[in-house]
């Protein structure tokens, strides 16, 4: 994809499309070949980080991007293409639905509230401790509620902020070690299973909102997605997030 130019949307009859145009970028996380990325020291985990900081940063300078994700596909079954370890960024002219999804959620809940979902849902989470896989002054790792796939994790900031990219050097130094803890951890229990972890952020250039909450969704990859789930985009999930927690917990 390239960046430039600001993209039309094309009616054809009942179908539409848009221009595509977006940045696409393999971020190399270390020279040696055959490591995972929770191997990495501590410096080098959180200059992988930084380097997700960065280039999310960069985006906002394009004012084509509507939205960038960073994402990890670990393993040929979720996706990897590359064997090197690398993440990847895809900005898209467009928010994706998901993301709308969870940005209108959170903001019908705010305008009720006037609270954030996601701090309630923490605040929640804490109180009950059953889903609770990991804490530390400044992150929590969770089994969702209702997770899709098993061993499903979700990682958050305690204090609310909307975009990954307003944290500084030392609260990306804790992050990085919270979540490579979470990762190592995951790793060992599951064997090394293929997974993918999503960086879900504010919308590009959003500015900081009171409503969404940014985090990071890592799911492995157990189980397959069948008739049912492509049939219904409902999940079938054998391991409840409680006992995943438990097997989980740090
Ligand atoms: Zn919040
Ligand atoms: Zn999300």
């Amino acid at each position: 994809m390239a960046t430039g130019g600001t993209p039309a949307r094309h009616a054809d009859g009942v179908f539409e499309m848009i221009d595509g145009i977006g940045i696409h970028e393999v971020i190399v996380e270390t020279t040696s070949h055959d490591a995972t990325l929770s191997d990495l020291d501590d410096k080098g985990f959180s200059d992988v980080m930084k380097t997700y900081r960065q280039r999310l940063m960069n985006c906002a300078k394009n004012h084509d991007v509507k939205y960038a994700l960073i994402f990890r596909n670990s393993g040929l079954l979720a996706g990897a293409s590359l064997e090197h370890p690398h993440s990847q960024l895809i900005a898209l002219p467009a928010v994706p639905h998901m993301i709308a999804d969870e940005l209108e959620t959170s903001l019908v809940h705010f305008k009720k509230k006037g609270t954030c979902l996601f701090c309630d849902m923490l605040e929640a989470e804490r109180r009950g401790a059953a889903r609770v896989i990991a804490e530390s002054s400044g992150f929590i790792a969770i089994s969702p509620y209702a997770p899709r796939f098993p061993f499903e994790t979700w990682v958050f900031p305690r204090r609310h902020m909307s975009a990954f990219e307003t944290l500084d050097d030392d609260a990306v130094d804790s992050f990085s070690k919270f979540f490579k803890g979470v990762l190592s951890k995951m790793g060992a229990v599951l064997s090394n299973a293929p997974y993918n972890f999503m960086l879900h952020t504010a919308p590009t250039g959003s500015g900081p909102l009171n409503h969404y909450h940014w985090h990071v969704e890592i799911t492995p990859c157990l189980t397959t997605i069948a008739g049912f789930e492509r049939g219904t985009n409902c999940f079938i999930n054998p391991t409840s997030p409680e006992e995943a927690a438990k097997a989980l917990r740090l």
